[in-house]
C-alpha cells in the first residue's frame, strides 16, 4: 500500500487527563494574551496605526484578541519584487534542505500546540477537539509533503534512451505563488498551502483570510524559527481588493494555490487570465460544496444519526466537507429523524473551550447574519425538522448558531451553500432513487459524499455514480486525514489535485526533459 511506512502524527486524547491537564495549563497561560500582528515580509515594516484593525473573539465579541496590521498595496508589491528575485536561488537549493525545515517546522508546531490552539479558539472559535485535529493536520501536511517533496525533486528520472541518446525527467519549481488560505482551517490549509509551494521550490505569498491573522502570524513566525528564509515564504494579511488584486493581477504571480469560495475562486481565474502578456498560470482551487449523504432503508439508523450529527454539526458545520443534504429512503426516515431529533435536542452550543461543548460559534457577524436569514426563511415556509436549543446566557456575545435541521424538497432548491450548522433532509422513494443520484450530480459540485447501507452492492453502486472527490461508505464525510484519505473536489467544487495526497506536489512543479546526444 502507497504511503503505508510513514506515520501521522498522534495527537493528544483530551479524554486522558495526563493529556489534558498540562495542555489545558499551558493554554491559560495565553487565554488573556492580546496579539499584535502585521505583515512579515523579507523588507522591514514599519508600525501604521491607520491601517491596523482588531480582531474581536467569536464567542465573546466583547474581548479584543489582538491587532493586526494590514498590508498595502506597496508592501504586496515589494514583497512581490523579494519573492521574486528569491525564486532562482530556493530553486537551486537541494530538496533536502527544503524538506528539513518543513520537518523542523512540523516539530516546532507540536511543541507549540498549546498556544496554537488558544488562539484557535479565542480567534477562529475552535472547540478544543478540532484544535488538536487541526494542528495535527498541518503536522501531517509538512512531514507528508516533505517525504513526496524528496521522492519527486531528488534524482531526474532516466527514460528510455532508443536512439542512443539519454533522457532524463525532473520536476523544478514554477516561480511565485500566491496561497491564499481559508478561516476555518487557519493553521492546517494555511500551512498546507505554503508548504506545498514551498517545498517545491516557489517562493511564497501567503495572504491568510481577513478573520485569521493572529494565527497566521504566529505561524509564519514560527515557520522563519525553523529556517524558512524570509524572502521565500512571506505574509501579507489584509483584505481581498487591496493584497489579493496585486496576487491576482500581476505577471509574475506563476500560480495560485486558493482555498474558498467558488465565487472567489472564479473571480481569481478572471483576474489571472485578463493579465497582459503573463506567463499561463496555475490555478490549484478547493472550493465549497453541496456534500449529500443517501441512507437507504437497510441502514442501521442509530449509525446513521451519529454520522450525520458529526458531519454536519461538527466544527458548527464551517467545513467545505460538511454534509448538507440528507436522502433518508421513506421506510427509515421517520425512524431516523427521530432519532436525530432526540440527538439534536441534547447537543450544547457554547464557550469552545469547554469540553462538554459540541458546537461553538461560527466565524462572525456577517457569517451569522446570513445563515440566520437562510433559517427564519425555511422557519417561515414551515419546513423545521429538529433544532438544538440555544441557552441566551451563553450566547449573548458571541455569534452562535444553534444547528437546525429541515425539510427541503431536493438539492436543486438550495440556491447556495450554507456554511453553518443546517442540515436539510429530502425523502426519496426507491423508484426514485435514479432521479435522486441525477440531482446531485446536476447540482455541478462534487466535494464529499455519503452513503449509508448494509446492502453492499447497493452502496458501491451509488458510490460509482455520484461525482464527488471523497465518498464515504457507511461513516461520517469529514476529517479526511492526510496520506489516507487525499482531500479534494471536482466540478464547481474544486480543480484537484487533492492536498494531502500523492499527486498534490505536481501541480506546483514544471517538468523538463533532458535529451542528450554527447
Ligand atoms: N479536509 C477537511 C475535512 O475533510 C475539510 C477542509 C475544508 O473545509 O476546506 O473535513
Amino acid at each position: 500500500i502507497y504511503g503505508e511506512k510513514r506515520r501521522n502524527s498522534r495527537g493528544v486524547n483530551l479524554n486522558i487527563r495526563s493529556h489534558y491537564r498540562p495542555l489545558m495549563e499551558a493554554m491559560n497561560e495565553v487565554m488573556d494574551k492580546t496579539y499584535r500582528a502585521g505583515p512579515l515580509l523579507a523588507v522591514e515594516v514599519t508600525d501604521d496605526p491607520a491601517n491596523t484593525h482588531e480582531v474581536k473573539c467569536p464567542f465573546d465579541r466583547r474581548q479584543i484578541v489582538g491587532r493586526v496590521q494590514w498590508t498595502t498595496r506597496e508592501q504586496a508589491s515589494q514583497a512581490l519584487d523579494a519573492a521574486w528575485a528569491a525564486f532562482p536561488r530556493w530553486d537551486a537549493t537541494p530538496v533536502a534542505e527544503r524538506a528539513d525545515i518543513l520537518r523542523r517546522f512540523a516539530d516546532l508546531l507540536e511543541e507549540n500546540l498549546a498556544e496554537l490552539m488558544a488562539l484557535c479558539s479565542r480567534e477562529g472559535g475552535k472547540l478544543l477537539t478540532d484544535g488538536v485535529d487541526e494542528i495535527r493536520e498541518a503536522v501531517d501536511f509538512c512531514r507528508y509533503y516533505a517525504m513526496r517533496a524528496e521522492e519527486l525533486f531528488g534524482e531526474p528520472m532516466p527514460l528510455p534512451g532508443p536512439t542512443g541518446e539519454s533522457n532524463e525527467l525532473s520536476l523544478a519549481g514554477r516561480g511565485v505563488f500566491a496561497a491564499i488560505s481559508p478561516w476555518n482551517f487557519p493553521v492546517a490549509i494555511f500551512c498546507g498551502q505554503m508548504v506545498a509551494a514551498a517545498v517545491s521550490g516557489n517562493t511564497v505569498l501567503a495572504k491568510p483570510a481577513e478573520q485569521t491573522s493572529l494565527i497566521a502570524h504566529r505561524v509564519v513566525e514560527l515557520l522563519y524559527q525553523a529556517g524558512m528564509p524570509r524572502d521565500v515564504v512571506q505574509l501579507l494579511p489584509g483584505d481581498g481588493p487591496t493584497v489579493g488584486s496585486v496576487l491576482t493581477g500581476d505577471a509574475r504571480i506563476t500560480g495560485v494555490v486558493f482555498t474558498g469560495g467558488t465565487d472567489t475562486a472564479q473571480v481569481i481565474n478572471r483576474a489571472l487570465a485578463a493579465r497582459d502578456n503573463a506567463p499561463l498560470p496555475t490555478l490549484i482551487a478547493e472550493t465549497g460544496g453541496m456534500n449529500a449523504m443517501i441512507v437507504d432503508s437497510t441502514a442501521l439508523p442509530e449509525q446513521v444519526v451519529v454520522d450525520v450529527i458529526q458531519s454536519a454539526f461538527q466544527s458548527a458545520g464551517q467545513r467545505c466537507s460538511a454534509l448538507r443534504v440528507l436522502y433518508l429512503q421513506d421506510d427509515v426516515a421517520d425512524r431516523v429523524i427521530e432519532i436525530l431529533e432526540g440527538a439534536m435536542a441534547e447537543l450544547h452550543v457554547g464557550d469552545p473551550r469547554d469540553l462538554g461543548t459540541d458546537v461553538g460559534p461560527v466565524i462572525d457577524d456577517d457569517a451569522r447574519r446570513g445563515l440566520m436569514a437562510h433559517i427564519e426563511r425555511l422557519k417561515s415556509e414551515g419546513r423545521l425538522v429538529a433544532e438544538t436549543p440555544l441557552e441566551a446566557a451563553h450566547t449573548a456575545e458571541g455569534t452562535f448558531v444553534a444547528p437546525v435541521a429541515f425539510a427541503i424538497d431536493g438539492i436543486e432548491t438550495l440556491e447556495r451553500e450554507q456554511f453553518g450548522p443546517i442540515l436539510h433532509i429530502v425523502r426519496y422513494k426507491t423508484s426514485e432513487l435514479d432521479d435522486v443520484i441525477e440531482s446531485i450530480n446536476g447540482r455541478g459540485y462534487g466535494l464529499t459524499f455519503g452513503v449509508h447501507s448494509r446492502n453492499e452492492s447497493f452502496a458501491e453502486a451509488i458510490a460509482q455514480k455520484i461525482r464527488a472527490g471523497n465518498v464515504y461508505i457507511n461513516r461520517n464525510i469529514i476529517g479526511a486525514v492526510v496520506g489516507v484519505q487525499p482531500f479534494g473536489g471536482q466540478g464547481l467544487s474544486g480543480t484537484g489535485p487533492k492536498a494531502g495526497g500523492p499527486h498534490y506536489l505536481l501541480r506546483f512543479a514544471t517538468e523538463k526533459t533532458v535529451t542528450n546526444n554527447t
